[in-house]
C-alpha cells in the first residue's frame, strides 16, 4: 500500500468517535484541567505505537508529546493542537455543549471547531500512518498543549525542547475551514499606570491627581506614531486602549490610575522598539510636568509570525490541500495569535495553519464541526505526513 491508497481508505467512523470523546472530556480554561484529556490521548497514541511523554505543569495540568519514530534521515514534521477550550458564556446552547451530539452532519459541542475536531484529525492521521507500517525517513511529532487560550503554558514548555527540531514545518489545526493561513499578527499588551498623591476632594491642590495624569498619557499615546509597513496578508499595526481603572471616592483625589492597551503588530516591527517609544513618551510627559509619574508593564508579548508563500513546505502543503479538496487555496494571514508564536521560532520552521473548524464559530455558542470537513482534514494531515516524511 502507498500513501495515496492509505488516504483513499480513510473513513469517518474513527475520527467522529474520537472527536466526540475529546469534547466529552471537559477542558475549559480557566482552569484548564488538561490532565484528563492528556492522559486519554496519551493512552490511545501509545497503543498505536507512538512514543508518548506527558509533560506535567501542575497536578491538574499537562501537555503531551508523542513521536512516531522513523529512521531519522530527514528533519521531523511537527503537528500541534491545544487541549483547552474557552468557557461557555451565558447564552443557552441548542445542544448540550459537552454531549457531542451528532445532528445535521455536524458534531456539536464546546471545542468542536477550536480545536478538538482538528486535534482528533491529527491524532487519527498519526494512527493511520502508524498502523500502515509505511517506513518513515523523518519523525512525526505531535505537540498537544495545555493553556493555549490563556498563556500558551504548554507551547512555551515544548518550545524549550529544542533537541526535537528544527522541523520541516509546524502545522496547526486552528479553525480555517481547511483553508491555509501562513502569517499571524503579534500581540503586545501593556499595562500603563500613573502614580499620584491622595488629598481631600475639597483641597485638590494638596494632591497629585493620577486620573488627570492618565488623561495626558492617553492623549499622547493616541498621537504617538508607531512605525510599521503594511503587510500583504495581515494589513497594518493596531492599538486599542481597552480598560481603565482609577480613583476610589468622589471626595478623594485619586493616587492611581491604570489602563490596559492591546497592540497587534505586523512582521518587521520590534516590540522592544515600541516599548522604548512608550518610555520616551512617559519621560517627555515628566519633563513637562514634574508631578507626572507613570510606569509601563508588559503583560503579553508575542511576536508576529510569517512564512513566505514561496516556501517549499507551503507550496507542497497547498498542493496536498488541492489534491484532497479539488480546489487550490491561496495562503492568507490571520489577526489572532496561536501557539505558533512560541513553536515556530523554536522549531525554526515554516508555519501552516489549516483546520477543519469554521473560524466564525470559534469561542461562540453552538460551536460545531462539519463531519465532511473533519474527514477531509484527516486526509490532508495523513497525506502531508506521508509526502513530507516517507
Ligand atoms: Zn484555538
Amino acid at each position: 500500500m502507498d500513501i495515496r491508497q492509505l488516504v483513499d481508505s480513510i473513513e469517518q467512523t474513527e475520527v467522529v468517535r474520537l472527536c466526540q470523546e475529546l469534547i466529552r472530556i471537559v477542558s475549559v480554561n480557566p482552569p484548564g484541567d488538561e490532565i484528563r484529556i492528556a492522559e486519554y490521548v496519551g493512552r490511545i497514541l501509545s497503543k498505536a505505537g507512538l512514543e508518548v511523554e506527558i509533560i506535567h505543569h501542575s497536578p491538574a495540568r499537562a501537555s503531551l508529546l508523542a513521536v512516531l519514530k522513523s529512521s531519522q534521515q530527514i528533519p521531523p514534521l511537527l503537528y500541534s493542537a491545544h487541549f483547552d477550550t474557552v468557557p461557555l458564556g451565558v447564552e443557552k446552547w441548542s445542544h448540550e455543549p459537552f454531549d457531542a451530539v451528532i445532528s445535521e452532519g455536524r458534531i456539536w459541542g464546546r471545542g468542536a471547531a477550536d480545536m478538538k475536531g482538528g486535534m482528533a484529525a491529527l491524532i487519527v492521521a498519526a494512527m493511520e500512518l502508524a498502523r500502515s507500517g509505511l517506513p518513515l525517513r523523518g519523525d512525526l511529532i505531535l505537540a498537544l498543549t495545555a493553556g493555549e487560550e490563556v498563556d500558551s503554558l504548554g507551547a512555551t514548555a515544548i518550545a524549550s525542547r529544542t533537541e526535537l527540531g528544527p522541523a520541516q514545518a509546524v502545522v496547526i489545526p486552528e479553525p480555517s475551514d481547511n483553508d491555509v493561513y501562513i502569517a499571524e499578527k503579534g500581540a503586545l499588551w501593556l499595562e500603563l499606570s500613573t502614580h499620584g498623591k491622595t488629598a481631600h476632594g475639597a483641597m485638590p491642590e494638596l494632591g497629585d491627581n493620577a486620573v488627570l495624569m492618565m488623561v495626558d498619557l492617553i492623549t499622547e499615546l493616541q498621537k504617538l506614531q508607531i512605525p510599521f509597513k503594511e503587510h500583504p496578508m495581515l494589513g497594518g499595526f493596531s492599538m486599542s486602549v481597552n480598560t481603565i481603572q482609577g480613583g476610589m471616592k468622589t471626595n478623594v483625589v485619586p493616587d492611581g490610575c491604570v489602563v490596559t492597551v492591546d497592540m497587534r503588530t505586523v512582521p518587521g516591527q520590534s516590540h522592544e522598539a515600541i516599548l522604548v517609544r512608550i518610555k520616551e513618551m512617559i519621560a517627555a510627559l515628566s519633563r513637562r510636568n514634574t508631578a507626572f509619574r507613570a510606569s509601563v508593564k508588559v503583560t503579553n508579548d508575542r511576536p508576529p509570525v510569517e512564512t513566505s508563500p514561496k516556501e517549499v513546505a507551503v507550496r507542497l502543503f497547498v498542493g496536498i490541500v488541492e489534491e484532497v479538496l479539488g480546489e487550490r487555496p491561496t495562503p492568507k494571514g490571520v489577526r489572532y495569535y496561536t501557539d505558533a508564536t512560541a513553536l515556530v521560532p523554536a522549531f525554526k520552521a515554516p508555519m501552516i495553519i489549516c483546520g477543519p473548524g469554521d473560524p466564525k464559530l470559534a469561542h461562540q455558542p453552538n460551536e460545531n464541526i462539519v463531519i465532511e470537513k473533519l474527514v477531509q482534514a484527516v486526509k490532508i494531515y495523513t497525506l502531508t505526513a506521508g509526502r513530507f516524511l516517507i
